[in-house]
């Protein structure tokens, strides 16, 4: 008999989670306003509202926190991440901060200008949201086959470089401060970006002297992709995909609580002595001083030995086997969730499981809502309240695909949890038909709305 896949760890400390009942969830999300995000976590039984600094750390990351060093300058912590960083992603440079969207602010406010523009692959929504901060405009150049959920496409993270080329075509230079990548590209599903794609934009790139920075998130879970997917990989180890990936990039931003397993921290890793002096100035400010950064010596320590871990292939095949164990279990019971799996999430695609909604009445929030209540589950929207007004028309703007998504934490979840919320979701989708109408908002914010929305039912 050949043997089972089992997961790569065995549990050394538990945290107690508790059932609630139907009429329970029924009031408290009216009492939230039907926005997930103001639940209390006791609230909820299965959380897989995001991946982002919800994993498990391991007895290795915990045993590191003990030998943090909090001194305000030169701390050895910062030493041991530098070291890892620049082992890891051959990064020289590297300026610490408290989170993934502290990063993007602090390296933006290096080099975007108002009026400018900063093409990429479905940027991220706070990515996004730094962009359009500063006056500038975000490009969507990711491949069209990204949007068509069912399609087999083992790289639908994909830049279009027609789309992208395009970009070049219609600006003048100055007006494109660089090129993002998103690996994975979470907005589109969790979806990969093949080497082959990164080294074509690379050489776009290089023809007009333009930066490509990565939003580097995920950078671990798409080298296992890679190594699965791309022909020429198999042999190839992830930490030697990871050096390939970030050879093709002249900065990145990362936010540590995805493929750094920690539950908060960032950093910029950048290649260039003079742009590293121009961050610093706005880390200083924004962060605090570039040896921390608004991490603490201990959480820079958990976060050395959390890269190391996250680029293993055994706990990389044992993630993302659990995604794509629920993944299957709803494709089988014929729920249209997006085809193939991603690296940290299910996206369940709304608009065919709700199609009697309106779209103006938030079709994904409407199913994470259902969802919610069936099961006591977590998920969240990534549909038309996430996606935010037009900056300029200030009109709702309706983003090709409405998901929910099922983010699953790192190390925190058995596949029990996962047949629990299959059993929740397939129970709300025996009774699809019967739901007609979603919500309409009552109050938003004008930037970043999903976190702080309010509803209510049609
Ligand atoms: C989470 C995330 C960010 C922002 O990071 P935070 O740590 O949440 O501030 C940026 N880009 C991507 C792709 C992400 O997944």
């Amino acid at each position: 008999m050949e043997l089972p896949f089992a997961e790569n760890y065995k549990i050394k400390m538990v945290e107690n989670i508790r059932r609630s009942t139907r009429a329970e969830r029924e009031r408290w999300i009216r009492e939230a306003r039907y926005n997930l995000f103001n639940l209390r976590s006791d609230q909820v039984f299965v959380d897989l509202l995001t991946d982002s600094g919800t994993g498990a750390m391991s007895d290795r990351q915990w045993s590191a926190m003990m030998l943090g060093d909090e001194s305000y300058a030169g701390a050895s912590s910062y030493y041991k991440l530098k070291e890892a960083i620049s082992d890891i992603t051959g990064f020289p440079y590297f300026l610490p901060t408290h989170q993934g969207r502290a990063a993007e602010n602090v390296l933006f406010s290096t080099l975007i200008k108002a009026g400018q523009v900063v093409p990429g692959n479905a940027h991220f929504d706070t990515t996004k949201g730094h962009i359009e901060f500063r006056k500038a405009t975000a490009i969507d150049c990711t491949i069209d086959e990204a949007s068509d959920t069912t399609l087999d496409h083992p790289f639908k993270g994909n830049v279009d470089l027609n789309k992208l080329q395009h970009v070049f075509d219609t600006h003048p230079l100055e007006q494109i401060p660089f090129i993002i990548v998103t690996i994975t590209c979470n907005t589109s599903g969790g979806q990969p970006v093949s080497l082959e794609n990164m080294r074509q934009v690379r050489q776009l790139a290089n023809r007009y002297g333009v930066r490509v920075i990565f939003d580097a998130a995920r950078f671990a879970e798409n080298a296992y992709f890679i190594k699965l997917r791309e022909p020429g990989y198999a042999d190839r180890s992830i930490r030697e995909i990871v050096h390939e990936m970030f050879s093709l990039a002249d900065a990145m931003t990362m936010s540590s609580k995805k493929d750094g397993i920690v539950n908060m921290g960032g950093f910029i890793g950048l290649r260039e002595e003079e742009l590293f002096r121009q961050a610093s100035v706005y880390n200083i400010m924004f962060e605090g001083y570039i040896t921390y950064g608004g991490m603490s010596g201990r959480d820079m320590n958990a976060l050395a030995v959390g890269l190391y871990e996250a680029t293993e292939f055994d706990y990389l095949e044992t993630r993302i086997s659990q995604v794509a164990y629920l993944g299957r279990k709803l494709h089988e019971a014929g729920i249209p969730v997006q085809y193939p799996f991603g690296g940290h999430a299910i996206f369940v695609d709304a608009l065919k499981f709700l199609p009697l909604v309106p779209r103006e009445q938030f079709v994904a929030q409407t199913l994470a809502l259902e969802l919610y209540v069936e099961g006591g589950v977590r998920g969240v929207e990534i549909g038309t309240i996430m996606a935010d007004r037009d900056p300029v028309t200030r009109l709702n703007r309706y983003p090709s695909l409405e998901l929910v998504r099922l983010a699953i934490p790192r190390r925190t979840y058995t596949n029990n949890h996962m047949d629990y919320v299959a059993a929740s979701l397939i129970n709300v989708w025996q009774r699809r038909n019967e739901i007609r109408t979603g919500y309409r908002i009552v109050n938003e914010a004008p930037i970043l709305r999903h976190f702080t929305v309010e509803l209510d039912r049609v």
